[in-house]
């Protein structure tokens, strides 16, 4: 098999270290977004111009960097009637969790993933999902995307690894990975390019990149640029 990965691209900050941290190890890296009727697309829009940027940064990225590939899951949207694709407002639910929360979403990411990287010639898939700061999202355990490889690698008679290089960090470890990636030109990328506010907003500037500055996501966002600021100094 080649040294070739998938990354799940969406366009956010995790997403863009992920797709930064791929570059740096496979020689061949794809990159695959989902549409599924977010409430906004602010998230998708930045996709073309983080790929260009990424490449621009640095010339082994650019060689590595391969084509990109949008799947549309409209149905993900009907089914999951949430805070993201409806007007709501993000609140937690009586089960715990966000009502950003769409359900199982990343078991269907992965799967349609590992589906296009078979025909792609590739076995290794790179997601941005996180424990530490999960919100509660099940399907963002390690755990969970353990046992989702063997599901994949059994149900396509392939051996498929699923990477997720930011599981174990924080935010503030998030934006030191960007750092150690790519130095000052990366972390600059991320935070003028790449977007993460739950509510689109891209009208407000703040020194860790765009958004409202208080729903749960620019929250984080935030906390994490302020941690690694001050780890810093
Ligand atoms: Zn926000």
């Amino acid at each position: 098999m080649t040294n070739a990965a998938l990354v799940l691209f969406s366009g956010g900050q995790d997403s863009t270290v992920c797709l930064a941290w791929a570059l740096q190890r496979y020689e061949r890296v794809e990159t695959v977004g989902f549409a599924y009727g977010q409430r906004h697309s602010a998230e998708l829009a930045q996709r073309a111009t983080l790929r260009e940027g990424l490449s621009r940064l640095n010339d082994r990225w650019a060689e590595h960097l391969g084509q990109d590939h949008m799947l549309e899951l409209p149905e993900l949207g009907r089914l999951s009637d949430t805070a993201l694709t409806r007007d709501a407002e993000i609140e937690m639910t009586a089960a715990g969790l966000p009502s950003t929360f769409v359900p199982g979403r990343n078991l269907l990411f992965f799967t349609y993933a590992a589906a296009l990287a078979y025909r792609r010639g590739m076995r290794t898939l790179v997601g941005g999902m996180c424990e530490t700061d999960y919100s509660g999202y099940p399907d963002c355990r390690n755990e969970t995307l353990t046992a989702l490889a063997k599901a994949i690698s059994l149900g396509m008679d392939a051996d498929f690894t699923l990477e997720t290089p930011l599981m174990w960090i924080d935010k503030a470890a998030t934006w030191a990975m960007a750092d150690e990636l790519g130095g000052a030109p990366l972390v600059d990328l991320i935070v003028e390019d790449s977007h993460t506010c739950y509510l689109g907003i891209r009208s407000r500037r703040h020194e860790w990149g765009y958004g409202c500055g208080h729903c749960p996501a620019c929250d984080l966002r935030a906390k994490g640029w302020a941690k690694w600021q001050a780890a810093k100094s």
